[in-house]
């Protein structure tokens, strides 16, 4: 039989869906206008912009098309949200971010940068599943808080933080509030007025569109300072020319995701638990990390004892089975995922860790055959483990 080829690392990112690629076509070869020249191909490609703009702040609930921002990805958009956010409000006093200890290395090397340019920074600690307490949001807030970012849901395990409780608080005390929404956008419905925020990022390489663009949704009246200075694109705001494919892709890709997202989520919601389940059942010392309600849901993190996830990794992509090791980010480093520590658990069990993320080409016979792979992998590993085969002795003898 031949090997096939099973995606599960979705939240790394996805190919493009062919209906985004078709859309975006045109802007290559014949539409190739530059968005700020008066000429015909350069009126088409305004017009494709502001359409992506208009489309986009529909789908997140905007009040206006005037209030979504594209930038280069979903790094940049958090990197200006945060850095923007409290350069403007240096001024005036403003010295402090809140923020989670798991977000994404975009807010979370961020804020560092930040606070070592002599920025305060809190990072909220989160309970055993990942989830942020809003009393804690409330009580860290000082009069010098110019902003709070917390992520709407966690890239590596999963866990939805509840972010309209979160927006009340941010409202209530008159700071901002930044939501990373990359991994939700395409998968849980955004309501940005509903939820109280005031910056949102998103990313097109999440949700089906292509790599390199993102957006960030600015609520009207919020000051930011520019990050990248230079032309008078995106109405002096963030220069650059713009991406005019890539945003026309993207808007193509987070619409048809709104369209299908019921159907998609109910789809790979049960093949994650149909793996989650399987796994658990069939092979012993193996933990869930993160929840199993308020769950993104592709999202599936595991950590299987006495094995070290590179390993686990390599050997599932010899079987053709494409996976991750706590967040693709770290992988490459020797250092345990920074939100496997922060929900508590030890370096040798996040070591461990495997991250499946699942999406709309995979099948109820790709979860059988990783489950297959799965249990022999993890088998033939743990055969070769001093530490397992210690452990094995010291619990007969009990
Ligand atoms: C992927 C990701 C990002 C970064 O987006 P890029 O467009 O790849 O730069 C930020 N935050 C979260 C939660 C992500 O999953």
């Amino acid at each position: 039989m031949e090997k096939p080829v099973i995606y599960l690392d979705h939240a790394a990112t996805t190919y493009v869906k062919p209906e985004v690629f078709e859309a975006m076509k045109p802007y290559f070869i014949e539409q190739y206008g530059n968005a700020s020249s008066l000429y015909d191909v350069g009126r088409a490609s305004r017009k494709a912009v502001e359409e992506a703009r208009a489309a986009i702040a529909r789908c997140i609930g905007a009040a206006e098309p005037g209030e979504i921002y594209f930038t280069g990805s979903g790094t940049e958009a958090d990197n200006w949200a945060i850095k923007g956010a409290v350069y403007a409000a240096r001024k005036k006093g403003g010295k402090h971010i809140i923020t989670s200890a798991i977000e994404h290395p975009a807010v979370m090397e961020t804020c560092k940068f930040l606070k070592k340019e002599g920025f305060d920074v809190t990072f909220l600690p989160v309970d055993s599943e990942g989830f942020v307490n809003p009393e804690d949001v409330e009580k860290a807030i000082r009069p010098d808080t110019v902003i709070v970012s917390i992520m709407y849901a966690n890239n590596e395990i999963g866990t939805i933080q509840p972010i309209k409780a979160i927006g009340e608080i941010t409202r209530k005390h008159g700071v901002l509030f930044h939501c990373d929404a990359v991994q939700a956008a395409g998968t849980i419905p955004i309501d940005v007025r509903d939820l109280g925020m005031d910056l949102l990022s998103i990313s097109s390489h999440k949700f089906y569109g292509p790599k390199g663009v993102g957006a960030l949704y600015i609520r009207k009246g919020v000051r930011l300072e520019n990050l990248i200075h230079g032309g008078h694109q995106e109405r002096g705001k963030r220069a650059g020319t713009e991406n005019v494919a890539g945003i026309v892709g993207m808007a193509k890709a987070l619409e048809l995701a709104i369209a299908n997202m019921e159907q998609y989520t109910d789809k790979i919601s049960k093949l994650r638990d149909k793996a989650r389940d399987l796994i658990l059942s069939r092979i012993p010392y193996v933990r869930l990390n993160g929840p199993v309600e308020n769950r993104l849901p592709g999202n599936l993190n595991l950590s299987f004892q006495f094995i070290e996830g590179e390993s686990l990794l390599l050997l599932l992509d010899m079987k053709g089975i494409k996976a991750s090791s706590g967040s693709a980010c770290s992988s490459g480093s020797l250092d345990p995922s920074h939100v496997l520590m922060a929900i508590g658990l030890t370096h040798e069990i996040a070591h461990g860790s495997l991250r499946l993320s699942f999406g709309e080409h995979n099948t109820e016979a790709d979860v059988d055959y990783l489950v297959d792979a799965l249990e022999e992998i993890v088998a033939r590993l743990r055969s070769m483990s001093p530490l397992y085969e210690d452990f094995v002795k010291a619990n007969k003898q009990t």
